[in-house]
């Protein structure tokens, strides 16, 4: 098993030796959507993050279960336990049930996520699925005597939490200031201290998704979903949780004040935490209007699109960055992605093509282990594309006849470039018909032909180039010039 594997924990703010609690196994939990409308691409993001750690753990030969929820109750509109709840308002606005919407965005969630190749998670479970469990746990929070009951919710007491533990372990804010911050709600908060948290809520009339309790009919708070389902499924204390950085302050907090007052015990040993999509320097969200939909982004019909772009550019994009960088968005670095991916499926095409020698140029078992050591590296997956690159130079150059390669060094290439590109990074072949390709593929032909009858050599190789980098190798005959895919 390799032990090389380093991740920055939040929870220590350093990077740290990944040693699972019970090796090989690894348990990992990641706070999922809030299923009341589309995903945008932020929240694609940090699933795509959550996507190469899972993959890159698989890939080291670790037995990961990996839990993902879905948020389906519970999430109010406010931070603060005011407002209605994500669902009944859109199912209001809709003139929806609102399991029909949750029905509608879970299936949403899915068909995006399943665009971008990530691998679905283990187990998947939903905050109504498990409403006792987190029943058994607010029951078992008032029992420590942590959480007190009001008009038929109940609320973590987090001044009684802090005398014995620190509340704020995760951030390190200081508890006072935080106090001092904090927005006070009027005369309708019923809750003691300004920081108290509902693990509990009480239906209003109109409230249709509510459940019984010891403490009437009503609905959990959102903080104890994630508390109650990774417990059941990953154990009092499991390896990684993970979520965008955006959770940390406050779902995170209190998920682990919710453990330590029922379990006594941290519920993670490392948390990890994505860093957000921005444009322009905004932060991408629903509420901020700037959120792009994948959908807008394939097609192109988006203001701020130059044109459409295909999912897997979109996802090697994501990938050049480092998952706790922030991410701009922008057409260029878009268009730059796009090179580079096909760059990379192209050398993992041509990569089979090649002829050994009985002598080497390249060394590709150090190029291998700067691979590794880049992912090794708290998953530094920029850092092992420009790697890869590297290895896409060898190839073409390989294949140009101007470097060789011996027989043992080939298939350590072939299998790196296979294994990152394909099981690690997680991209794969788009393919375009080459029925469809072909009209367009002869047009630029034609364009080539023309250039180099006007005699116009420098435009002709950058037409072939070209195409080159997308896949499409030409040949010229006497005559005419045929092509071929790479
Ligand atoms: P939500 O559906 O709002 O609960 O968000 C689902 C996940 O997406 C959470 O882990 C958020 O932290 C994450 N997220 C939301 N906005 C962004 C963004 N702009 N960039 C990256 N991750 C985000
Ligand atoms: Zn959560």
């Amino acid at each position: 098993m390799n032990n090389n594997l380093v991740v920055y924990n939040t929870l220590t703010r350093k990077k740290e030796v990944f040693e699972p609690i019970n090796a090989p196994f690894v348990g990992m939990y990641v706070c999922g959507p809030t299923v009341y409308g589309d995903v945008h691409l932020g929240n694609c993001r940090t699933f795509i993050s959550f996507d190469l750690i899972y993959r890159y753990l698989v890939h080291l030969k670790y037995k990961v279960r990996y839990v993902r929820n879905i948020t389906d109750a519970g999430h109010l509109e406010g931070d603060h336990d005011e407002g209605d709840d994500k669902f009944s308002k859109k199912a209001r606005l809709e003139k929806l049930e609102p399991m029909e919407i949750v029905q509608r965005y879970t299936i949403g969630f899915h068909d995006v996520l399943r665009i971008f190749n990530t691998i679905p998670p283990n187990i998947e479970p939903t905050a109504t699925g498990h409403i006792a469990e987190q029943i058994e746990m607010v029951k078992e929070i008032i029992d420590n005597g942590f959480a007190y009951k009001i008009n038929g919710s109940v609320y973590f007491d987090v001044e009684k939490y802090s005398k014995e533990y620190n509340y704020t372990i995760l951030t390190n804010r200081n508890i006072d200031d935080l106090i001092a911050n904090s927005r006070d709600l009027g005369g309708q908060d019923e809750k003691k201290g300004r920081l108290d948290f509902a693990l509990w809520i009480k239906a209003k009339p109109e409230h249709i998704m509510r459940w019984p309790s010891p403490w009437g009919w009503g609905f959990p708070g959102w903080h104890i979903e994630c508390s109650a389902m990774s417990s059941k499924y990953l154990g009092d204390t499991f390896d990684i949780h993970g979520g965008g950085m955006d959770l940390a302050a406050t779902h995170h907090t209190n998920e682990i004040a919710q453990s330590q007052a029922c379990h006594h015990t941290e519920p993670a040993k490392y948390w990890l935490h994505t860093n957000m999509l921005t444009v322009n320097g905004t932060r991408m969200s629903k509420s901020a209007g700037n959120g792009f939909l994948p959908a807008e982004l394939f097609t192109g019909n988006h203001h701020l699109l130059k044109r459409g772009f295909s999912p897997m550019t979109v996802r090697f994009f994501m990938l050049q960055a480092h998952y706790r960088s922030t991410l701009d968005f922008s057409n260029e670095a878009l268009e730059a992605s796009d090179k580079g991916f096909r760059r990379l499926m192209n050398a993992c095409a041509l990569v089979e093509k090649l002829q050994t020698s009985d002598h080497s140029d390249v060394d590709i078992a150090k190029l291998s282990r700067r691979c590794y050591d880049a992912m090794n590296d708290d998953f530094n997956s920029p850092v092992a594309i420009a790697e890869l690159f590297e290895a896409a130079r060898v190839i073409n150059s390989i294949h140009d006849g101007k470097t060789c390669i011996d027989q043992a060094n080939l298939s350590l290439l072939s299998t790196l470039i296979h294994d990152f590109v394909y099981d690690i990074l997680g991209l794969k072949e788009e393919t375009i018909q080459t029925d469809e390709m072909g009209p367009l593929v002869d047009f630029i032909i034609n364009l080539r032909l023309q250039a180099r009858a006007d005699k116009d050599y420098a435009t002709s190789d950058k037409i072939r180039n070209g195409l080159f980098d997308l896949g499409i190798q030409l040949k010229d005959n006497k005559e005419s010039t045929s092509w071929s895919k790479v």
